[in-house]
């Protein structure tokens, strides 16, 4: 037996994996990637991969920056962990925060709070938000807003914002008080003959009914992904994001922008309130922060909201709130470095500068059969297959398809994400211009045997 053999033989004995039809993979085993070169990965087997979905949306610098191993180690001899507790403090926390403040660039968002993951930092907002309103004397203040089809990850909290059934059905979710609304996606939930800024101005006619409906005075914030990415690459239509902020001003409600993916650049921009001319009063960001080569999350966040939660745990002794890897040392020494390499290199300068390429590009795939929408901003994208494009009807068993195309992605050396039947691409931000066209000549030969193998098994 091969090493790779009795990996996966123990894996498939002795593991329960995130997001995976367990009975399925108990038959198929695990595809077990080895090393990571650049924008590629290799697997067991030594075959190349493009990683176009950069790991989880997260692996900005690509899967071999030295610097960041030097970092890390450097940390580790010097002093490999400690927390920041009870007023205790240390240099890579102190300067990422200077940091993030600094690339915010906002003066709502002046303040930083540490977590290791996405998750975790949605979790926080909710605790912050809540613990801030109980301080103000409103408790009744607590509600959130969300949408369908967001994702925010999957703790009790923040897996409530989530709006997906799947994260939800069985798991007992909502156990917060939140309200979904529509869905800001107009290829799917704009009807017929309504104008994109129509659709717009229905959406947020339905958030003010929705507020005044349920009392302002309930309604603490509003949680949104600049650009929803795991629920399908949505982007917002024209006006969304201003209106909305206009909706929060209004009644107070605080805005919560998810930069969980479009944080550090991925729309060609610092962050995605920049790219939609919004200005959020609490930011939660992972992933991109460190590249993922350490779990990291933060929440930034204002004087308002800092000096009612201070004010509060001054009387009460203590903000009650934090993890063990809070500000993780060697996670917050390789975010610093990770975000040095991101200005040094211009990263963000590059995402913008490809972003025409990259668009252009992929959107020609609407010209192949079964392609109902090709959409995307900056460097992330999707290819959404539906059966009928005239009428967008969606196949009959969703995700059949998008299964199939990810299969078919492995054996043509193209790692994307299928979400039902909608293909995401979002490669590292260190893409160059060559590699652009490769990802998109190979999303091409993997489309083509898609639709092949669509008609061949008459996938209706
Ligand atoms: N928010 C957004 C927008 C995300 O995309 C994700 C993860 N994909 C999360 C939160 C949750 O992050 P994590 O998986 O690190 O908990």
């Amino acid at each position: 037996m091969t090493l790779s053999n009795s990996l996966a033989t123990m894996d498939v004995a002795t593991s329960l994996h995130p997001y995976t039809d367990a009975r399925a993979f108990e038959a198929t085993g695990p595809l077990i990637m080895d090393r990571g070169d650049g924008i590629y990965v290799y697997d067991s087997s030594g075959k190349q991969y493009i990683e176009a979905l950069a790991g989880l949306w997260s692996v900005a610098v690509g899967f071999s920056e030295k610097r960041l191993l030097s970092a890390a180690m450097q940390q580790m001899e010097k002093l490999p962990y400690y927390h920041i507790f009870a007023g205790k403090s240390h240099e890579p926390s102190i300067r990422l925060s200077d940091k993030l403040v600094e690339i915010a660039d906002d003066q709502r968002l002046s303040r930083v709070f540490y977590t290791n993951s996405g998750s975790e930092a949605n979790d926080t907002i909710i605790k912050l938000v809540w613990f801030m309103n109980n301080a103000l004397g409103r408790p009744q203040k607590k509600t959130f807003l969300a949408r369908n089809k967001a994702y925010h990850g999957i703790t009790i909290g923040a897996g409530s914002l989530t709006g997906l059934p799947n994260n939800h059905r069985d798991f007992d979710l909502p156990a917060i008080p939140v309200v979904h609304l529509t869905c800001p996606h107009y290829y799917r939930f704009g009807i017929d003959g309504e104008s994109e800024a129509e659709f717009t101005q229905r959406l947020l006619v339905e958030a003010e009914h929705t507020i005044l409906q349920k009392g302002p005075e309930t309604i603490a914030a509003f949680i949104g992904e600049p650009v929803m990415a795991a629920g399908g690459v949505l982007l917002p239509p024209e006006g969304y994001w201003p209106g909305i902020e206009a909706l929060c001003r209004k009644y107070d409600i605080l805005l919560v922008a998810d930069e969980v993916i479009t944080g550090f650049g991925r729309l060609g921009t610092s962050f995605g309130y920049k790219k939609f001319g919004f200005s959020p009063d609490i930011v939660t960001v992972s992933k991109q922060i460190t590249s993922s080569y350490m779990p990291l999350g933060a929440v930034l966040f204002g004087e308002r909201i800092y000096n009612a939660v201070a004010d509060n745990s001054h009387k009460i002794g203590t903000f009650g709130h934090g993890y063990t890897g809070s500000a993780h040392p060697v996670a917050t020494a390789v975010a610093l470095e990770n975000l040095k390499i991101i200005e040094e290199r211009d990263l963000i300068g590059n995402a913008a500068k490809l972003q025409d390429q990259f668009q252009d590009r992929l959107s020609q795939l609407a010209e192949l059969p079964f392609v109902g929408e090709v959409r995307g901003v900056g460097l992330i994208c999707a290819v959404e297959l539906v059966a009928d494009k005239a009428s967008k009807r969606p196949f009959s068993k969703p995700g059949r398809v998008g299964t199939l195309a990810m299969q078919i992605g492995h054996e043509q050396g193209l790692i994307f994400r299928s979400i039902g039947d909608t293909l995401a691409l979002c490669p590292p931000l260190i893409v160059t211009e060559d590699q652009i066209s490769e990802i998109v000549a190979r999303m091409h030969r993997v489309l083509t045997l898609t639709v092949a193998q669509i008609k061949a098994l008459g996938i209706d």
